[in-house]
């Protein structure tokens, strides 16, 4: 039997928790995940709380009502500013400190850990539009990480270029945002 895709189950990635605040310490939020069964349907799978720490999240299981678990959050400060957030996988000896956790089963794991195929073609796809978009923040000088605002334009830089550039960035940003 083929291994499920990384698509056919709810995810977590650090974009989203990034925009719905959850890294800021203190911060709750209620997690309902709807997944489609084969009749389009949309089933509930799960319903969390999650609430913040300075390290860490918390998932509180609102089903099940199964204990917690709780997901390390490393921030790590990039080179030209803003921080760089991942998880780290909370199953047992993984360690691995990703962007995306998968639900399966009533728990956040890494892909690796629920065995789930990387063939997404729009994860893929997302990802190039990430690294795109970070080359032309680069060449602008302005901080790797894509959620700090946007820069100024480089002194020896033609307004022409800078503003092809900074539309360009905003595009792939845009597009990226919005693919799951
Ligand atoms: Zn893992």
């Amino acid at each position: 039997m083929a291994r499920p895709l990384v698509t056919d189950v709810p995810s977590l990635d650090v974009l989203q928790a990034r925009e719905a605040g959850l890294f800021t310490p203190g911060a709750s939020l209620r997690l309902e995940v709807a997944t489609t069964d084969a009749d389009g349907c949309l089933p509930i799978v799960g319903k969390f709380t999650i609430a913040s720490t300075a390290d860490a999240l918390t998932f509180t299981d609102e089903l099940d009502g199964g204990g917690d678990a709780t997901v390390p959050v490393v921030r790590q400060p990039m080179r030209f500013g803003g921080i760089r957030y991942r998880f780290r996988c909370p199953a047992r000896s993984c360690d691995r400190r990703v962007e995306m956790l998968y639900l399966v089963d009533g728990y956040f794991a890494c892909r690796v850990c629920h065995h789930l195929a990387y063939r997404s073609q729009r994860e893929s796809s997302r990802e190039r539009l990430l690294t795109k978009a970070v080359g032309i923040r680069r060449r602008l000088g302005w901080p790797d990480d894509p959620m700090e605002p946007n820069g100024d334009r480089p002194k020896r830089m033609r307004s022409v270029t800078f503003d092809r550039l900074r539309a360009q960035h905003d595009a792939l940003l845009a597009e990226a945002l919005t693919s799951e």
